[in-house]
């Protein structure tokens, strides 16, 4: 008998459609898959078994009463937690949101609930999306499917290894520095960090509202644009939402499978991202050099392309990042959502009662960013650090016009290293923050980027990502390039990354529904 759990969304959706499988089995054997594994893994922060079941249900019902049902429907789906969920609570990683119950959806969870997927629950992530490794939790690390003593990226590093764990087959992530294509990177698995704009952010809890994108996480690129599908769109809900009509990503994906989709494609290599610099590990530089030879094969033409500012991305990332987070996160203020912490001594007064709340309810590195944040911004030195960042950013946008002048698509690894051990980098801030060198440029000049599988390395075993990325707009080039790439890779290893990954212990280590 077919593993549900293993198989894809596509797959799991025609079995579905032509009545070979009930949703309600299909969300059984994910939510048993959970039970199984997530003790070890802890992926999710709440698992909704009793509701996905009903919702499951309903949707094997209406499918016998002959309505009509989009794509993906009954499809289990993972939600990242940054993501408001009026039947969930919503923590986004952080005490300080312990236990609350949102009133409303986010629209991608609307939209999610409009096309019958099945959510299955929250998925864990770094405080407020701050973070590459998901250590940054409240709630403590999620570990990575291929090896559990390491980091499943971040901050969506529980979304992406649900989804290699194959306890989901789908989640959604957000992305504001690449919490979507480095976890993917170094968990196996598929992530797309769309257009800014082109996904509704209404009830993403905000961090760094001009970065910040949501996007679709899967196994497959065929997947992440069945998923990307039902979340785009403009949403009135969010003003910086984009009046576009977006063509079908999967139709893209589909294109990218016929033969000679990769003949005459102006692939561009950054230069200064190419796994030359410092930090890169030597088996990532390999793959990737592995992977333009295929590409040239298969008639790409591959060009070298300088973007010389892209070397001040991270540096312009943690100015910009902060001074907006320090602002957003000012709505934590103990009066309108969660905690509530009484000073421990002295007066009970509005300030200090707001002082003890954010003193007791957010973490270390939520706490760095918003003095950060504040600094930056503050009279005197917002010149200097903030207005200096955004000419920075500028000259990243300007630099992306340029190579998209030559080339239809830019590649570089979408991280520079394999996944490192729990507690390697935690004390270490720049080491952790160069996880992301690679990813903030896209985020900058909010261009689309795609993060798929690229190979094992060779020196640890372990995945390794490749990073495409288009112009504005133009995410359905993304998808037909990425699944040309996806197959092309395949072929040449004969068989998928992600059957290479071992097999986790089972043993009943959590309960199916609730908190963890
Ligand atoms: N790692 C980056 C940061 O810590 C990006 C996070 C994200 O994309 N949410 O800010």
């Amino acid at each position: 008998m077919t593993d549900l759990t293993r198989i894809s969304a596509a797959e799991l959706s025609g079995l579905l459609a032509d009545g070979s499988v009930s949703s309600v089995e299909a969300t059984r054997v994910h939510l048993e898959r959970i039970a199984a594994v997530d003790g070890d893994v802890h992926a999710f922060l709440h698992v909704a078994a009793e509701t996905a079941l009903a919702t499951a249900a309903d949707v094997d019902r209406r499918r016998a009463a002959g309505d009509r049902l989009g794509p993906l429907a009954g499809v289990p789906v993972a939600i990242k937690d940054v993501l408001v969920t009026a039947d969930m609570p919503t923590t986004a990683g952080s005490k300080i949101l312990e236990g609350w119950m949102p009133p409303y959806d986010a629209t991608v969870v609307r939209k999610l609930r409009e096309s019958d997927l099945v959510p299955l629950g929250k998925t864990n992530m770094d405080e407020f999306a701050m973070g590459s490794s998901t250590e940054h939790s409240a709630y403590g690390p999620t570990h990575n499917p291929w090896d559990l003593e390491r980091i499943p990226g971040g901050s969506g590093g529980g979304s992406a290894a649900a989804v290699a764990a194959f306890e989901a087959p789908l989640a959604l992530g957000s992305d504001t520095g690449g919490s979507i294509r480095q976890p993917a990177a170094v968990t196996g698995s598929v992530g797309f960090k769309p257009t800014y704009g082109g996904v509704s952010r209404y009830g993403a809890i905000a961090m760094a509202s001009s970065l910040d994108q949501v996007g679709p996480v899967a196994r497959t690129v065929m997947d992440t644009a069945l998923l990307h599908d039902v979340i785009a769109g403009h949403d009135q809900m969010d003003a910086t939402s984009l009046a576009t009509d977006w063509p079908s990503m999967a139709a893209a994906a589909t294109a990218g499978l016929a033969d000679g989709a990769l003949k005459g494609v102006r692939v561009g290599v950054i230069q200064e991202l190419a796994g030359n610099a410092d930090g890169f590990q030597a088996g990532v530089k390999q793959r990737f050099d592995e992977t333009l030879a295929l590409l040239s094969a298969a008639g790409a033409e591959v060009i070298g392309v300088s973007c010389p500012n892209f070397e001040y991305s991270i540096a312009a990332y943690y100015l910009i990042h902060p001074a907006e987070a320090s602002s957003n996160l000012a709505r934590f203020d103990s009066v309108r959502f969660g905690l509530r912490e009484n000073p421990a001594d002295g007066p009970i007064t509005s300030e200090r009662v707001m002082s003890a709340t954010r003193g007791a309810g957010f973490g270390p590195e939520v706490k760095r960013r918003i003095i950060l944040g504040t600094y930056a911004l503050s009279a005197g030195y917002y010149d200097a650090y903030y207005g200096s960042a955004q000419k920075v950013r500028t000259l990243i946008q300007r630099d992306f016009q340029a190579a998209f002048e030559k080339v239809d698509v830019l590649v570089s690894p979408s991280a520079p290293t394999t996944a490192f051990k729990i507690g390697e980098k935690i004390d270490d801030l720049l080491a952790m923050y160069i996880n992301d060198i690679t990813t903030i440029p896209a985020n900058l000049a909010g261009v689309p980027g795609l993060g798929l599988p690229m190979g094992l390395a060779p020196e640890d075993g372990l995945p390794t990502g490749l990073q495409l990325m288009a112009p504005a707009m133009q995410d359905a080039r993304l998808y037909t390039l990425g699944a040309a790439i996806e197959q092309l890779l395949e072929a040449s290893w004969g068989h998928t990354l992600i059957s290479q990954a071992p097999e986790l212990r089972t043993g009943n280590t959590r309960s199916a529904e609730g908190n963890n």
